[in-house]
């Protein structure tokens, strides 16, 4: 079901057809005219009171944006001293809603020779500002009697000006075409709007007169669709962001209108699809932003003047009560929309059919993959791959560097140096794994990454060797003990341990160094113990000359890791736990570069002096690690 009511209102279009107004004043039975002109309007407010000759009998060129009433109230006063009967307003929809705002308040009638593409002049709308408010009411008075539409006014509207009045124009078709009033009569001016707006956006460049009559034409025809049905959450938006914190109107709606576009996208396929047809695209919303772009209009929030801190503060008010929309606005979503639209992002393409298709093509390629569980992974990497990339809006560029980037990753590894892993550590996705792992045994010691500096066979060491082996730093005695989660003791358990030596250097990343130290296989006794002496372990930077450390510096993160000593324990009929303890007090435990620190793993690492375990001689202080390990039986 739908309704649809037709607006009675007269208009003429044509070129000079700024003449007939006082023909189309005496048609209406009037004879005392108040002319207001918008205040860059003067000379066209001359013309026209030339032609109303003696039927003009005022003249009032103060309109101001959002129609204030304190100006109103001025241009009141003139009407009722110059025993105006009616108002012959020539200006954008500022001078209209002054206009409107006269006709409510003593039934005057209205002559409308509208400059821009706001499309005030055919609808039954007004919105006032007292005391910074804005209100908005709707009644048959507000809708002027004529209007005036003459190519050879609008073109004196100046490009800049015309490309966002145009906007405008588009903003009240795109949204007609999805609203819950929307009928065939409305549908088809929307679309016939739609089309040509675009063709006189595009013909802008050279301002030609065809461009110029589409442009006012469908400003006409979005005009009527605004009147006459509905609006979405663009309209909501822009009025929040105009009456709030204080954008100009047209600007405001052309930065907007391609992001609420892609919001709505998913929840008004068809509007879409007959909105892309109408621009002759594929895709609506990022065809209206291409358009902006290639009429040279704005398309950041930023540069017209909006601060990023009241981003939330204008998705709260803007979603504070329900109205009707395709997409539920939601605050986050309308916080995520106007962050794009604040950065000036072209739009994510949405519904975009070729490329839904192209992403089912290829996962059906796996659909024949023997192995059950390689086919699952490679058919969800697939999508979430294209996801990325289109969500993104992915240049080649882009997708060249990223191609590039691991490209260089792989080629600056060797048997040590592991910069794969490393990538896989500073974006957290190794942290992930391990805390998946982890949550399967939840009852033993936590686990953590591995790292990219483990050697696979390091030398085997007798209980209580040096594994530091005379390298300088504070002595460190190790004393752990290996057990089952029903505390039972884990004899002949291997323990590979590894760590950093004082200044924070794997022996792999010290080409001097002869053999490996500082790293050492070892196995419990009948005990499930372990003991050995070490080194303090130091805090280090991860290799930082890579494609991993230049990603860093891109975004100024530190390559730091917190102090930590690595274990890797493995016995017959228990699964192998991969760990690290860290220091307590030790640097960067908030802000670990490869996210790794977990609470259960900071320990004490405790100072001492005197006498050793095993009667070592050490001058000065020594420090003491004991620690027990619950492994999970198979
Ligand atoms: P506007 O009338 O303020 O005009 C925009 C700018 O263009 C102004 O600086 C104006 O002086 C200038 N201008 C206009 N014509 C010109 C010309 N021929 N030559 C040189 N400069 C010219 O703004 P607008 O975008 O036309 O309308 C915005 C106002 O209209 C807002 O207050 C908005 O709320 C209201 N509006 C109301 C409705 C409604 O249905 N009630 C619909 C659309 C817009």
């Amino acid at each position: 079901m739908f309704t649809y009511t037709a607006r009675p209102a007269r208009i003429v279009f044509g070129h000079g057809t700024l003449e007939r107004v006082r023909d189309e004043v005496e048609r209406l039975g009037r004879s005392r005219a108040l002319v207001l002109a918008g205040p860059d309007l003067a000379e066209s407010g001359d013309r026209v009171e030339k032609v109303l000759g003696p039927l003009a009998v005022g003249r009032f060129d103060g309109a101001a944006m959002h129609t204030p009433v304190e100006v109103t109230e001025q241009a009141l006063a003139l009407l009722r001293e110059a025993g105006a009967d009616c108002v012959v307003a020539v200006g954008g929809g500022s001078t209209t809603g002054l206009a409107k705002a006269l006709a409510v308040r003593t039934g005057v009638d209205q002559v409308i020779l509208p400059t821009t593409y706001a499309g005030s002049e055919v609808t039954p709308v007004l919105g006032e500002t007292a005391d910074g408010v804005k209100t908005t009411r709707s009644s048959p008075d507000i809708l002027p009697e004529t209007v005036i539409y003459d190519v050879e006014l609008s073109r004196e509207l100046p490009v800049p000006i015309a490309v966002t009045s145009g906007v405008n124009a588009l903003a009240h078709a795109v949204e007609a075409l999805y609203s819950p009033d929307a009928n065939p009569v409305i549908d088809g001016m929307a679309l016939d709007a739609i089309e040509r707006l675009a063709r006189g956006l595009r013909g802008l460049a050279e301002d030609t007169l065809e461009a110029r009559t589409e442009l006012l034409q469908g400003a006409w025809l979005a005009g009527t669709c605004l009147g006459a049905v509905g609006m979405g959450l663009h309209h909501k938006l822009c009025h929040t962001l105009g009456g709030s914190f204080g954008l100009p109107h047209a600007p405001t709606h052309t930065v907007v209108l391609p992001h609420v576009m892609a919001y709505n996208a998913a929840a008004a396929p068809d509007a879409m699809r007959r909105i892309a047809d109408a621009l002759g695209a594929t895709d609506a919303p990022t065809a209206v932003y291409d358009l902006i772009v290639e009429a040279g209009g704005p398309t950041s929030l930023q540069e017209l003047g909006l601060a990023e801190s009241d981003l939330d503060r204008a998705a709260e008010l803007a979603t504070a009560a329900p109205y009707p929309n395709p997409a539920e606005p939601t605050r986050d979503g309308v916080v995520r929309l106007l962050r794009r639209a604040w950065a000036g992002e072209r739009p994510a393409p949405t519904g975009v059919s070729v490329l839904d298709q192209l992403t089912a093509q290829v996962v059906s390629t796996f659909d024949g993959t023997p192995d059950p569980r390689l086919r699952v992974l490679l058919q969800d990497l697939v999508p979430r791959l294209h996801a990325f990339a289109i969500d993104n809006d992915l240049t080649q560029d882009e997708w060249q560097h990223g191609i590039d980037f691991l490209t260089r990753t792989g080629q600056i590894c060797d048997a040590t140096r592991q910069e794969f892993v490393l990538l896989s550590d500073t974006l957290g996705l190794s942290s992930v794994v391990d805390v998946l792992t982890n949550s399967r045994t939840p009852d033993t010691t936590p686990s953590a990454v591995l790292g990219p500096f483990y050697v696979d066979g390091p030398p085997e060491l007798e209980q209580g060797a040096d594994i530091a082996a005379g390298m300088p730093g504070t002595p460190l005695w190790v004393d752990v003990l290996i057990t089952d989660t029903d505390d039972k003791p884990v004899a002949e358990a291997v323990v590979d341990v590894w760590q950093s030596n004082e200044d924070g250097f794997y022996d792999v990343q010290l080409p001097d160094l002869e053999g490996p130290v500082l790293r050492g296989r070892l196995r419990t006794d009948r005990d499930g113990r372990l003991r050995f002496w070490s080194i303090l372990p130091s805090a280090y930077p991860i290799p930082s000359d890579g494609p991993v450390g230049a990603m860093l510096a891109a975004t100024e993160r530190h390559p730091y890791r917190a102090p930590h000593l690595h274990f890797m324990i493995a016995a017959e009929g228990c699964r192998r736990l991969i760990t690290q303890l860290f220091v307590v007090g030790g640097k960067y435990l908030d802000s670990d570069a490869v996210f790794g620190v977990k609470d259960d793993l900071i320990v004490n690492f405790e100072p001492r002096t005197g006498p050793t375990p095993d009667g070592r001689a050490v001058d000065g202080e020594w420090r003491r690690l004991d620690f027990t390990f619950q492994i999970a039986r198979r």
